[in-house]
């Protein structure tokens, strides 16, 4: 591609709207544009890049033994009030009727369309295992569409489902999916983990998340600094150790700290540091039931332990005039002694004993307080949040980090959840009808090409991965005016294109400085600039973008050198 023909306009103000580096290096570098709040324009070089997740991912799919296939983006509402999500789902579900009244919803994910195409075309055990996907454009009406591609409304998506006869089929057809990820985010070039995750309201029983490290993602997990085991922290269990309950050394005694409600003010009133605290927090779940959770005061809840424990779909920390009417008191003196709600506490809380409460009175807290002793508690569980240093729930000795990453792709386990409540049915060997088991696998197209600039950038740009770039190779005419400079860079530009590589050529009649700047910006990996100082020795420069590495390559030999550079980065 000649630079001065292209669709390509870099811009050098970082855009005032893009908070990650990937949203502004993806404006900036002219690869997406905004067209309303999380839709966007794919422009020239940003569809390269999309088109090449799509390939290394069509390719993995393809050799793991998926099929490929396309349902429609707009969705019958009758297909979704089937399954019970048309109800379900929320806000994040676009809906709209046609000319007709008829309600359509467009698709965010698609379980209840491939269920009914299995259902209607699947009669028999002999027409499964089955894996199916596609490569399409969702739409989630996201309540904070943001960082570009990364979270958008409307973006693309590999969505695959699997349909088996039984359970042994159903985890072998997730445990191809699992491989096939590692082997599509490996070509990537990209760091990731792949980590044990809540499988959440879309219902089953087993997940994992893939996730690219990057500082700026928006997960957190956790993960072993000895064994294998890494988590979304959403999902990451602690251990419970007995370590039966300490004896009271102390006197229940109250103590006046007017004004100090956080964990924080109480501990530097006392003069006692925050782990001697156990906080009171008070809670009501989606049913109505108010309770009260103790932590150790330096721990955070974990919201969704919490509901598995209570078998809930969600909490929210009660409003202040449920905390007056259960604890007597405002906010920052709630604790358990003496309190009327149901009393859950943390498995760390079991080893505590003399600590520090409120009095379910203004201005007043407890010391010495000790459980068994001065209040009881209706059920233990672990419910707070791993934090670094944690012991590892799989292995002696290995402790827990922790990182942030950014969720690329998404395998899950979903049961019969879909084809029970679509009634799909298969005949087995027997000429039972059975249920199929399904698995659901999600990659996020244009999230990844993001998650890989967010890990593969410096000050002047993005640095690709040979496999997602836009080009492999960028060829600059120093001034591609004068003859010798023309001809010998117009020939490399050939013979690359010969050799099969993919070529940016810069041609344009401009600024030596303003080309180079544009040539870090956009990143493409292998960079050979053609100039009169080189060619006087029959030489061109290669530069390499990762690592900034010059070397002066014959001309002769120049195209096929670089070329078997781009082929060795993609093996
Ligand atoms: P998140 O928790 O980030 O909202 P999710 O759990 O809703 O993701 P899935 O339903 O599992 O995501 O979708 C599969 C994949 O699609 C995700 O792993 C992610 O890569 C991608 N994805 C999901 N939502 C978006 C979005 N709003 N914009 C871009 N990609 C997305
Ligand atoms: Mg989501």
């Amino acid at each position: 591609m000649r630079y001065s023909q292209y669709f390509l306009i870099t811009t050098k103000e970082t855009p005032a709207e893009a908070e990650t580096v990937s949203h502004q290096l993806m404006l900036r570098a002219g690869m997406i544009r905004k067209v309303a709040t999380g839709i966007y324009n794919y422009l020239p070089l940003g569809l390269r890049s999309i088109r090449k997740m799509e390939q290394i991912v069509r390719e993995e799919m393809d050799r793991s033994g998926a099929i490929e296939l396309h349902m429609p983006m707009v969705v019958p509402g009758e297909l979704w009030r089937e399954s019970g999500r048309w109800e379900k789902y929320g806000k994040e579900l676009l809906r709209f009727k046609d000319r007709k009244d008829a309600e359509f919803c467009l698709g965010p994910t698609h379980e209840e369309v491939v269920t009914d195409i299995i259902r209607n075309l699947v009669r028999s055990y002999r027409q499964l295992p089955l894996n199916v996907y596609q490569i399409q454009t969702k739409f989630r009406d996201e309540i904070r569409p943001r960082f570009g591609l990364m979270r958008g409304r409307e973006f693309i998506m590999k969505d695959a489902y699997s349909f088996d006869m039984d359970d042994t089929g159903a985890n072998l057809a997730y445990q191809k999916m699992y491989d096939a990820y590692c082997r599509i985010f490996e070509r990537c070039g990209l760091k990731f983990r792949a980590v044990e995750a809540d499988s959440g309201a879309i219902g089953g029983s087993s997940s994992h998340e893939f996730m690219v490290l990057a500082e700026s993602g928006e997960d957190a997990i956790v993960s072993c600094d000895s064994c294998h085991y890494a988590a979304n922290v959403e999902k990451a269990e602690l251990l419970f150790r007995e370590v039966g309950t300490p004896q009271p050394s102390e006197e229940l005694r109250k103590v006046a700290t007017p004004d100090q409600r956080t964990i924080e003010e109480v501990a530097a009133f006392l003069n006692i540091p925050p782990a001697r605290l156990v906080k009171t927090l008070v809670v009501r779940t989606d049913a109505g039931e108010v309770l009260a959770v103790l932590l150790r005061g330096d721990r955070e809840l974990n919201e969704i332990k919490l509901c598995h424990v209570l078998n809930c779909n969600a909490v929210e920390m009660a409003p202040e005039e449920v905390v007056r009417e259960v604890t007597g008191a405002p906010p920052g003196f709630a604790g358990p002694v003496g309190l009327k709600v149901k009393i859950l506490a943390d498995n760390e809380v079991r080893g505590l004993a003399d600590f520090v409460t409120g009095a379910n009175e203004e201005g007043f807290h407890l010391m010495g307080v000790n459980n068994g002793r001065d209040f009881s508690v209706a059920q233990w569980g672990d419910l707070r949040i791993a934090s670094a240093g944690d012991p590892c729930p799989r292995c002696e000795g290995g402790h827990l980090e922790m990182w942030r990453g950014i969720e690329v792709g998404h395998v899950f386990k979903l049961g019969t959840k879909y084809s029970a409540a679509l009634k799909a049915t298969v005949l087995d060997e027997n000429g039972e009808s059975v249920t199929p088991i399904m698995g659901c696998y999600g990659i996020g197209i244009g999230r990844t090409v993001a998650a890989a600039i967010e890990q593969n950038h410096d000050e002047n740009g993005i640095v690709w991965p040979m496999a997602l770039a836009p080009f492999q190779v960028l060829v600059t005419a120093i001034n591609p005016n004068q003859e010798n400079i023309r001809t010998a860079a117009e020939q490399l530009y050939a013979d690359l294109q010969a050799a099969g590589i993919e070529v940016l050529y810069d041609d344009r009649d401009e600024r030596p400085g303003s080309k180079f700047k544009d040539a870090d910006l956009i990143g493409i990996p292998l960079r050979i600039t053609v100039g009169d100082r080189g060619l006087k020795n029959g030489e061109v420069e290669l530069l390499e973008r990762r690592g900034g590495v010059k070397t002066m390559l014959p001309v002769a030999g120049a195209a096929s050198r670089v070329a078997e550079m781009v082929r060795e980065a993609l093996r």
